[in-house]
């Protein structure tokens, strides 16, 4: 008998894991709680590493599609004083294919594929160890049983509380985000001031990052230290009024800083309010047959280009050895979650450090790390 086999949650690992199981002819369901794909915007651009986000789909048999879609030249990276000084400006080579840019929403749509999403399914709970298997309810009190429940609902998973009772806890810094549309037409200053890809200003305990997507379209991302409960306060000020009231408070964070800078505040249209918060460095749990989880729901870090490519990675890998290994599915779990825990556990490490020199009290230790990894 062929495995029965859930994924929920369609993001980057859930959809890569699914899809990789696909291409081996193995069938897997994917609930997602969204009631489709375009239910609510998808997000900014991710950069998909050569040796990560770029392997797991080569192993989904779809590199070719990406590199025809993705932007090789959002690579560039420019880093200013909050006095707007051009500290660093780097630009990628014409070939460079090492961390192409591409739309969430881009990337998505090329996952979904052929795969078989059951939009609208909210999963609330699972039961692993049932005598048919791990059950899993969702919202309208509809339930189903799976030989294997993979858990891919990010951050605040509802498949997590089966394996461990970690539960997200915040750095200590949020992120406020702005966008702004067609901006080589409507604000031509602020695309020279950005360049091709990201543009970083690093200030005492904040930082301000404004990035490309396709279409002329950029997100501009506030990032400060503040406690949860007094953060800019950006929830529920949806009317012209609280985006006028959050978009003074910001200006007043990052007062001094140069004008061009500040015009990226001033001329955002709506804000999203996202206080950062990590699952511990080192976050495992006790292997319990019939459940597992990939991606944020397993080991959430601070967003500094890593989780969205590590997801992806993992999705395609224990696809991979499922498929390879029928007959033992419970012994691929097992030493996947190893595996995983490892290698998650070093990159959470790494980026929890990272947080702490880029949105800290000494700007220099940014662009410090700025050159120890950007390529020369
Ligand atoms: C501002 C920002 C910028 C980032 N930039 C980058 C970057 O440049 N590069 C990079 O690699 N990473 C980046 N990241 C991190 C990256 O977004 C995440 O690590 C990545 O999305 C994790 O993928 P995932 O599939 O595990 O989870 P998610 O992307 O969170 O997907 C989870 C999915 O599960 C669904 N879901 C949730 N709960 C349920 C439920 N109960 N039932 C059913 N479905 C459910 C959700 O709707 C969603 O579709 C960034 C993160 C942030 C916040």
């Amino acid at each position: 008998m062929r495995h029965r086999i859930a994924v929920v949650g369609g993001g980057p690992a859930g959809l890569t894991f699914a899809r990789v199981l696909h291409r081996r002819g193995h069938p897997v369901t994917v609930f997602e709680r969204d009631a489709g794909p375009g239910a609510r915007p998808p997000g900014g651009t991710i950069d998909l590493h050569e040796g990560m986000g770029q392997r797991a789909l080569d192993k989904a048999g779809l590199l070719a599609e990406f590199r025809a879609l993705s932007r090789p030249e959002g690579q560039a990276m420019r880093i200013l004083a909050p006095d707007g000084t051009v500290l660093r400006d780097w630009r990628p080579r014409p070939d460079d294919r090492a961390n192409p840019e591409i739309d969430r929403g881009q990337l998505r749509d090329l996952l979904l594929g052929p795969l078989d999403v059951r939009w609208g399914h909210g999963v609330t709970e699972v039961r692993p160890g049932t005598r048919d298997g791990a059950l899993l309810r969702f919202a309208d009190g509809r339930q189903e049983t799976f030989d294997l429940v993979v858990g891919a609902d990010g951050a605040w998973s509802r498949v997590r509380p089966a394996l461990s009772a970690a539960t997200p806890q915040y750095t200590g810094v949020t992120a406020v985000e702005t966008s702004l549309d067609d901006v080589d037409t409507r604000h031509p200053d602020l695309a020279r001031l950005i360049g091709d890809g990201s543009m970083a200003v690093y200030g005492v305990n904040r930082a301000l990052v404004a990035q490309r997507n396709s279409g002329g379209h950029v997100k501009v991302y506030a990032q400060f230290r503040a406690p949860l409960d007094r953060r800019a306060d950006t929830e529920g000020d949806t009317g012209p009024d609280g985006v006028e009231a959050v978009r003074g408070r910001l200006l007043a964070l990052f007062e001094g800083w140069a004008d061009p800078l500040l015009d990226l505040l001033r001329r955002g249209t709506a804000f999203a309010d996202r206080p950062l918060h990590v699952l511990p460095v080192s976050h495992t749990w006790d292997h319990v047959p019939g459940v597992t989880l990939l991606g944020d729901a397993a080991h959430l870090m601070p967003p500094l280009g890593v989780g969205a490519n590590l997801a992806m990675l993992e999705g395609a890998e224990l696809a991979e050895s499922l498929a390879a290994d029928p007959g033992d599915p419970d012994g691929v779990v097992r030493a996947f979650e190893e595996r995983m825990w490892e290698r998650a556990g070093r990159w959470a490490k790494m980026t929890a450090d990272g947080l702490e020199r880029l949105v800290g009290p000494d700007p220099a230790t940014a662009l410090a790390l700025f050159d120890e990894v950007q390529p020369s």
